[in-house]
């Protein structure tokens, strides 16, 4: 039997005012677009949209991912009939295994006779004689059972929380800096959610990080396609540039040159394909290179923002968002990244611009960084 969901949009895409519209049409392509490989019908109500299907629990688990969708509830069809809403009425209640309930009904439909005030009496008061120990709260209920009246009824209480955020695609671009970490997946979902389209660039150090490192960051990719619908990543060969920083920087600034450098490249690859902004899983203070200084000296070499949308989050914090969104038994997995390879004993923790700067004399850096760009791999998921 076809089953139905409600589907409903997150608030913040009603506070658009005249732009609610382009979010909306959006949001619709995204659903259309998770939903492709199954049956289903829409059906559209004013500011509504019903879902149907055969297959409702395949559609409730791509739409829940679905960027500006808060929550999904769970619809029955009955006929436009008194006695088949009644029925259902006091099953969800029954179901609900709540002490308290609401009727809450819509009439759309006007040629059902009687009016939504009376209906929702009606219905309470069939609850009430037919159930033990429900009783009736206006204010405040456990179950609020919404019933609205169209060519046929429809009956509904539960919900189920969806991802929220506002619809993907619908503001701008970043290039985000994909390693196979812990916390970078995590900063690309916290863009996407808000509507940025994510590509993704690998720094990959081919042979001292092995093939499966790279296959790591394409599962990564490909979890996070469970909400983006798709996504670009560009990999970007880097053992030549940390060869050469080994072989002409001092030690202790490895990193932090390593840095600018993978920030220039990001930046330039961004520059190439459109896109106005980068985004690192930077947190402040979790690790060496990530101080107020190490930071702000491996921004300066930035033309454009760079998001950092962990920068206040704890490392438990972050952990517990990759759990939800699936991506962190992928990163766990033991495949070494570039970076914990080529990591100085005592790498700087308060590097300085200048001196930065001047140890990078050693290195043909416009170079580097072009060679490195021309022999980039582009794979799409
Ligand atoms: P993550 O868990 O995201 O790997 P991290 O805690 O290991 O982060 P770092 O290794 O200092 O931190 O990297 C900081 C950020 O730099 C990462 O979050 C990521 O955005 C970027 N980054 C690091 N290594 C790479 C890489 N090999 N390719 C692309 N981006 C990288
Ligand atoms: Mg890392």
């Amino acid at each position: 039997m076809r089953k139905l969901i409600l589907v409903k949009y997150a608030s913040e895409i009603f506070l658009k005012g005249l732009n609610k519209r382009k979010f909306e049409r959006k949001l619709l392509e995204n659903i259309k677009e998770a939903l492709q490989e199954i049956q289903y019908q829409f059906i559209m109500d004013q500011n509504r949209l019903f879902i149907a299907s055969d297959s409702i629990e395949e559609v409730i688990d791509k739409v829940k991912k679905v960027f500006g969708i808060s929550s999904i509830a769970l619809v029955t069809e009955v006929e436009a009939e008194l006695d088949a809403i009644k029925e259902k009425a006091l099953k969800e209640a029954k179901e609900s295994k709540a002490k308290t309930f609401k009727i809450n009904t819509k009439r759309a439909n006007k040629t059902f006779p009687i009016t939504s005030m009376d209906l929702s009496r009606e219905v309470g008061a069939y609850i009430l004689e037919n159930s033990e120990d429900l009783q009736v709260d206006v204010h405040n209920p456990e179950c609020l059972i919404n019933i609205e009246i169209r060519e046929k009824s429809y009956i509904y209480s539960r919900s189920i929380n969806a991802v929220g955020g506002m619809p993907y695609k619908t503001n701008g671009k970043t290039m985000l800096m994909l390693s196979g970490g812990i916390d970078s997946p995590v900063a690309g979902y916290m863009m996407a959610r808000r509507g940025v389209e994510v590509s993704s660039v690998y720094f990959h150090s081919h042979p001292y990080t092995s093939e499966r490192a790279k296959e790591k960051v394409k599962q990564l990719c490909e979890e996070l396609t469970n909400y983006t619908g798709s996504m670009e990543l560009f990999v970007v060969p880097f053992t030549e540039i940390q060869i050469e920083i080994i072989n002409k920087c001092r030690e202790d600034e490895l990193t932090i040159i390593m840095r600018r450098i993978m920030m220039r490249i990001a930046c330039e690859m961004a520059k190439k394909y459109e896109i106005q902004s980068v985004t690192t899983g930077e947190s402040m203070g979790q690790v060496a290179s990530q101080t107020m200084e190490g930071l702000v000296v491996s921004n300066a070499v930035a033309d454009r923002p760079v998001f950092r949308p962990l920068i206040g989050n704890d490392k438990e914090d972050i952990m517990d968002i990759a759990r939800k969104i699936g991506t962190y038994d992928i990163s766990i997995l033991p495949y070494e990244d570039c970076c914990t390879i080529f990591v100085p004993k005592h790498p700087k923790t308060k590097p300085r611009l200048e001196a930065i700067s001047k140890s990078e004399e050693a290195l043909d850096i416009n170079r580097l960084v072009q060679e490195a760009i021309n022999n980039t791999e582009l794979i799409k998921f």
